[in-house]
């Protein structure tokens, strides 16, 4: 994930009881899939000289080879200093539109003096895989690709294609990732593995588990104000950064419409049930009876992990002015982020600022790179929903099941501009306390390998058809 994981909910100990699902073991593809993430963690896929992706994704496509795919169902093509890949596995209907399997092979740079292990040598120590990629997202890649050549494996033919389709710049540009949504825009579903997605105590326990079906679009603006400027000892009545200032406080105390969609109605009714804290439990409930509720949205707002879901936020994340000690300014410019709640434009939340500044000589620009765009939150599809939940609980036990939307953005956001729904929705469950994705020390639970092929291979199963 570029931004962050999500953080749902701040669950304190332990809630649910969880019974260990009985599943039947799949030692081949077990072992793989920690040779897999091992190799790739080795391979320093970072953005930049020396990037290793076209090699993460070679790795990839030698391991389907072995496993029956034939040289013609798999392509890597580069792209800049990055590649990404894509392997079909036909399937026996060719009148059903094909299933993908995204993910991403590119990591965050980390700085190994930084690091208390260097983060290109794999370690498996105390129940743990460390490493860069081991939670984002070289670890669910092999293992989602392990689950797909064990299917393979079994005998069982899909009725829908499988394709794996693995970007290299997901953390960077995002050029490979509107290629693959481009050349896949056909599909009928799109699994995001993407991040962990379920949350385990401190105890280890499965708490809950969490599907992603829509994002927050990322979009900057660059508010500007300019004056003639002159001597400070002759002040005008105009200054520029007075006049920012002004509009900068109107706008940071300014509250967008707050809004429900079908996703994150379910996801406040869902965690509405396990919030440990009463008062913000309260607030949930009430939140999704009347959005426009004055004390729900007193408590929503005032907690880092709910505010951004209750509506678009927008907050002046820099600011600058001036250029002289003794001169009036001639400029000052600020930076203001949003993340807009799924449905509005980015002309439409501009022209809302604007309003809000009520600052004539404010000069709005959205100045957003080709890195983001606009995606409607995906459809709550009882297909999938059924699939997930009978997936999950084959591989956890009977764990609660939470929709949710973030507030940044994934390789989902593609597809879903496109109009391919698209659902975040991996196997694994990491404990608050080993979220390390994107920082220092990142790891993976190896508790996550054997449960996480039950997950996928029910699960495609269910999607792609006997
Ligand atoms: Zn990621």
């Amino acid at each position: 994930m570029r931004f962050s994981i999500p953080v749902l909910l701040s669950l304190g100990a332990s809630l649910l009881a969880s019974s260990t699902a009985q599943a039947k073991g799949h030692p081949e593809a077990e072992a793989q899939v920690l040779d897999l993430s091992k190799r790739a963690i080795a391979l320093r896929s970072v953005q930049g000289p020396g990037n290793k992706t076209g090699e993460v994704a070679a790795l990839f496509r030698d391991a389907l080879l072995k496993a029956g795919w034939t040289a013609s169902d798999i392509e890597i093509v580069p792209l800049g200093d990055t590649a990404y890949l894509i392997a079909t596995w036909k399937g026996s209907d060719p009148g059903l539109k094909p299933l993908v399997i995204s993910a991403h092979m590119d990591v965050v740079e980390a700085k190994p003096e930084d690091w208390e292990r260097d983060p290109f040598t794999p370690v498996v120590e105390n129940g743990y895989l460390f490493g860069r990629g081991a939670s984002d997202t070289k670890f669910e890649a092999a293992l989602a690709l392990s689950s797909v050549i064990e299917l393979r494996r079994e005998g069982f033919r899909p009725k829908r294609s499988i394709v794996i389709a693995y970007s290299g710049d997901e953390e960077t540009t995002m050029d490979t990732s509107k290629v693959i949504a481009e050349r896949l825009k056909g599909a009928e579903l799109v699994l995001n593995v993407d991040g962990s997605s379920g949350t385990l105590s401190e105890a280890g326990k499965p708490l809950y588990w969490s599907w992603q079906g829509a994002e927050k679009t990322y979009v900057d603006y660059k508010v500007e104000v300019t004056n003639p400027g002159g001597h400070s000892s002759a002040p005008r009545p105009d200054n520029a950064i007075v006049q920012l200032a002004q509009a900068m406080e109107r706008i940071g105390a300014y509250r967008f419409k707050p809004e429900l969609n079908d996703v994150t109605r379910q996801y406040w009714t869902g965690a509405t049930k396990i919030e440990p804290d009463p008062k913000l439990a309260a607030a949930m409930k009430a939140f999704v009876a009347n959005p426009n509720d004055p004390a729900a949205l007193q408590v929503l707002r005032a907690n880092p992990a709910t505010v951004g879901r209750v509506s678009t936020t927008c907050v002046p994340t820099m600011i600058s002015g001036g250029h002289a000690q003794n001169a009036l300014p001639q400029s000052a410019t600020a930076n203001i982020n949003c993340r807009i709640f799924p449905g509005h434009t980015r002309p439409e939340i501009m022209a809302e600022l604007e309003k809000v500044a009520a600052m004539p000589a404010a000069k709005f620009t959205d100045v957003t790179g080709d890195d983001s765009v606009e995606a409607p939150a995906s459809p709550v599809r009882p297909d999938f929903v059924a699939a997930v939940g009978k997936a999950v609980k084959a591989a956890w036990g009977p764990v609660p099941i939470i929709p949710s939307q973030s507030s940044g953005a994934s390789d989902s956001m593609w597809y879903r501009a496109l109009g391919v729904p698209s659902y975040g929705a991996s196997a694994s469950m990491i404990r608050d306390s080993d979220e390390f994705a994107h920082g220092l020390n990142e790891r993976i639970g190896l508790l996550n390998i054997a449960p996480g092929v039950v997950y996928y291979t029910t699960l495609l199963t269910d999607l792609a058809g006997k």
